[in-house]
């Protein structure tokens, strides 16, 4: 896996696929730049070899070409503080303006373009647009972990046009690694934890893992499906009928592989969606009629904190309840405190991004982890066993 430690940039033009796509509040003010600061080393080796950076990202969704919410003009600021760069702004990401800019650029200084999803090319990988693109720059660099699950033009497409010419920036080198920590001969024994609103969303990764870990933990929404398919009554708790056959399959398959897969035994519930609603602690097979379970309960918390302490290697995806309600954050932040605690002694956690990062956070324990990852989707089709476009691309 070459990285932008493995070349020397003086003179190159570095076109990087980095993720800036932050927070904006309504008057355009950045809430959250920590995707800017995490790509900052990347941008300071390329700077400080003498090379100069053009900046590729995509901002929200737009639906219909420019808007001006999710324009990255917005960021120039923040971007030249960060790097304490010069920082020029290319307002269209194509045409001859950006041409221009890209080739009067100087070392040491920054090209930033218009998101890139102003135009539909982007998200269709189209080769023609990858092709404009890739004239801007000398060399490719793909630092946007976020977007690796994509075969868009410019995380995966534009690779084809840098032979022998590109590497990941220290975020993509960083991700890629700790996964493999996880994926490659695990130190025993490892533990997934999978949670999250819906099985649905999991079912691959539940698959994939049992050829991995020792022990599934499975909490939060999702876990009221294989309840119900297990013949349990779990009242309003979230369900998805349709999918409790596969649940039941995925038991027999964990049986069949000698893997551990646990479920909550109960849960705090409440009758009502609601952090003041009236709880209760219930069995997961007899919770009450208009009642819905809401987070793991104390017998749950018990057990997975007890097989959670016993492993070497743990990687978490997703809350054990909804964990942004108070009253109902008790299993997701006890489970944060074991899997910090495995760290703590030695052991691997990884924390896989979206809900599970933002919960790590939010219970102050982010620096006791081993890893937090920045990119959930991307990381879930990692561990679904699926190759990464936008990791393929540079490693061909
Ligand atoms: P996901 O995006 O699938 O990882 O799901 C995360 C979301 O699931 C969070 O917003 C949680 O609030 C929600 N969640 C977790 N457990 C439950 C539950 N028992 N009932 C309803 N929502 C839940």
């Amino acid at each position: 896996m070459q990285t932008v430690d493995d070349f020397n940039f003086k003179n190159e033009k570095a076109l990087i696929r980095v993720d800036f796509n932050v927070p904006l509040d309504a008057s355009f003010n950045i809430t959250d730049d920590s995707r800017i600061t995490a790509t900052v080393p990347t941008i300071k080796k390329i700077l400080d070899d003498g090379g100069s950076c053009i900046l590729m990202s995509h901002l929200g969704r737009p639906k219909e070409g420019p808007a001006e919410k999710y324009s990255l003009k917005h960021i120039v600021k923040r971007v030249s503080e960060r790097t304490g760069a010069k920082v020029h702004f290319a307002a269209d990401c194509i045409g001859e303006e950006a041409a221009r800019m890209a080739s009067e650029l100087q070392p040491g200084e920054i090209l930033l373009l218009e998101n890139l999803r102003f135009y539909k090319e982007e998200e269709k990988g189209d080769p023609a647009f990858a092709e404009k693109l890739s004239k801007y720059g000398t060399f490719y660099v793909n630092d946007a972990f976020g977007t690796a699950h994509r075969a868009h033009a410019s995380t995966a497409i534009i690779a084809r046009f840098f032979k022998g010419k590109k590497c990941f920036g220290y975020v993509m080198a960083n991700e890629i690694a700790n996964a493999r920590k996880v994926l490659n001969n695990p130190a025993r024994p490892f533990t997934a934890i999978v949670g999250g609103a819906k099985v649905s969303d999991k079912l691959l990764i539940i698959e994939n893992l049992m050829n991995l870990a020792d022990n599934i933990i499975i909490g939060g929404g999702m876990s009221y499906t294989f309840a119900k398919a297990m013949g349990g009554k779990i009242g309003n708790s979230l369900c998805e009928d349709d999918r409790m056959p596969l649940t039941l399959e995925l038991m027999e398959k964990a049986k069949a592989k000698g893997v551990r897969l646990l479920l909550p035994e109960d849960s705090k519930v409440a009758d009502q969606f609601n952090n003041d609603a009236k709880t209760a602690i219930e069995k997961n097979s007899e919770i009450s009629e208009g009642y819905m379970g809401l987070d793991i309960g104390p017998e749950a918390i018990k057990k997975f904190t007890e097989v959670i302490a016993a492993s070497k290697t743990v990687l978490w995806n997703g809350p054990m309840g909804v964990f942004e309600m108070s009253n109902f954050e008790e299993g997701t932040r006890s489970v944060a405190q074991a899997v910090a605690a495995v760290s703590e002694k030695g052991g691997f956690s990884l924390i896989g991004g979206g809900d599970s990062a933002a919960a790590i956070h939010k219970f102050n324990l982010a620096d006791k982890v081993s890893y937090v990852s920045t990119g959930g989707g991307a990381l879930l089709e990692y561990f679904e066993g699926k190759e990464l476009p936008g990791v393929k691309a540079v490693m061909e």
